[in-house]
């Protein structure tokens, strides 16, 4: 009893503490300096030129300690705080999240029955090291996975802990059930940062030095169109032929690459070659995933199911560092005992806020506002770009996964610099594609109507700035100095 009410309060008082919200102070040695009690506003405010001095001190002090490969940083901005679907920075501007946190953020910030599912496990049992000792909190999100995954067939999941580690723990149950070591994968494809998941990028050149060229890994193009689909597919039969192949992995909408939208009927026709080879479907759906393309599962939209699925990012609403890969109950089975477990697998409280956010996108129909939102995003960026074809060359996607392509063939920093603008108009995008020339439109998935219109106007308001070469020169400069990018 008196357990429970220690929990209760713990609970009340982590809840004050995050719904009053307020800048983060920066720490001063091992002391924690306490949060300002402000609520943040819900509204656009960029009132100190961002990155603001704050964020560039903590850039500063981030760079004595914190290895290069880490940080990609976009604007050099810090985020410090965060409510709906809007997020603050540490100088107290506040911007409309185009970006949540990668997609981790699906239901925006503050949605409070989430982080008390986190808070709920963690005062009762931090972990239990699941590897060891089972817990209900994994179990019952295992449950759940299972339950909503594609494929009509007996499936089993197993967690982890980031979409790179389930990526590689999907080639390891592909080789074990196969017997074979190959994978075709595609470029401008990432599925992470991790000894399976980076060689199976093709991400620019983020392999080099680290992980030497290996025939067990396959590069074809991405097809967007149905020649490009048609000569693909005619290489993966070939290819297939020879035996080695287990597996095609695919994001089954590239992201990284851009938001590339794949052809017409290419997975369903993918999906007869490779079961006519005996060899496996593996579709990553760490970014597509969890309602952001309208459905529960970008590949829901093809027809098909894959063999395995990746789920990360959104699992938890961005509360937790968690994934999963979910499959053939045979082909996740062929794993022994130990060949793919971690010390925090199944994390009460990061499992216990996973299943909150699946309650949650089903009860509130938040893929069906994905898809509503999406739709109308993309209906005003057609239109923004048919009034400004030399600037905007297409914008695309499905659902909360919207690219917008901006024309770099005169100036390669054309797309950071349209990103950095908006971002100074209140719209915190990100940008990514082979050249960093495309909008990355994915914002939580609870934006409203008018939150559409304003990314809508805001790109607009850019678009006409760059036409008319009015972007200030301080904002060129910025981009510059500051803008990384992966
Ligand atoms: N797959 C896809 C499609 C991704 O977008 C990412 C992250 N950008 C990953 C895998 C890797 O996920 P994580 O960073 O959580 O390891």
């Amino acid at each position: 009893m008196s357990g429970q009410l220690n929990r209760r309060e713990m609970m009340k008082s982590i809840a004050s503490l995050s719904v009053a919200g307020g800048m983060v102070g920066l720490l001063a040695g091992c002391e924690s300096v306490q949060p300002e009690s402000v609520q943040m506003k819900e509204e656009i405010d960029v009132s100190v030129s961002p990155p603001g001095p704050k964020s560039l001190e903590l850039l500063e002090r981030m760079k004595k300690v914190v290895g290069r490969t880490n940080y990609v940083g976009l604007y050099g901005v810090a985020i410090a705080d965060g409510a709906g679907a809007y997020v603050a920075d540490l100088d107290g501007n506040v911007y409309l999240d185009c970006l949540a946190a990668a997609t981790t953020n699906v239901l925006g910030y503050s949605h409070d029955e989430v982080a008390e599912a986190y808070f709920e496990a963690a005062t009762r049992m931090q972990n239990s090291c699941f590897p060891y000792s089972t817990n209900v909190y994994a179990v019952e999100l295992a449950e759940n996975l299972v339950r909503i995954a594609p494929g009509d067939f007996p499936k089993k999941a197993l967690l982890g802990l980031s979409g790179s580690d389930s990526c590689g723990g999907s080639i390891e149950a592909m080789r074990k059930f196969t017997g074979r070591t190959a994978l075709i994968k595609f470029e401008n494809a990432y599925h992470g940062s991790t000894g399976l998941s980076q060689p199976a990028s093709g991400f620019r050149s983020l392999n080099e030095g680290v992980y030497p060229p290996s025939p067990d890994f396959i590069s074809m193009p991405f097809p967007v169109t149905v020649e490009q689909r048609d000569e693909v597919l005619a290489q993966i039969d070939s290819m297939l032929s020879e035996g080695n192949i287990g597996a095609v992995m695919a994001e089954p909408i590239q992201g990284d690459a851009g938001i590339l939208m794949p052809a017409e009927g290419f997975f369903p026709m993918l999906r007869e070659k490779l079961d006519a080879h005996g060899a496996l479907l593996i579709v990553d759906e760490v970014q597509s995933g969890m309602g952001r393309s309208g459905k529960w599962w970008a590949i829901d939209h093809e027809g098909i199911a894959p063999d395995i699925m990746i789920v990360a990012k959104g699992l938890s609403g961005g509360y937790a560092p968690i994934s999963a890969l979910v499959g053939r109950q045979e082909i996740i089975d062929a794993l022994a005992p130990a060949q793919h477990l971690f010390t925090y697998t199944g994390h009460p409280p990061a499992s216990a806020a996973a299943t909150a956010v699946i309650r949650t996108i089903e009860k509130e129909d938040i893929a069906g506002n994905a898809s509503r939102m999406g739709d109308r995003i993309l209906a005003g960026l057609r239109e923004v770009q048919q009034g400004y074809p030399d600037v905007i060359v297409e914008g695309r996607g499905r659902g909360l996964m919207l690219g917008c392509e901006i024309n770099v063939s005169k100036d390669e920093l054309a797309g950071k610099i349209f990103a950095m603008r908006c971002m100074e108009k209140g719209a915190y995008f990100g940008y990514f594609g082979d050249k960093q020339q495309v909008l990355r439109i994915e914002p939580p998935l609870i934006i409203d109507e008018g939150q559409s219109d304003l990314i809508v106007s805001t790109v607009g308001e850019v678009a006409k700035e760059m036409q008319s070469g009015t972007i200030p020169q301080t904002t060129i400069d910025k981009v510059k100095s500051y803008a990384i990018g992966l």
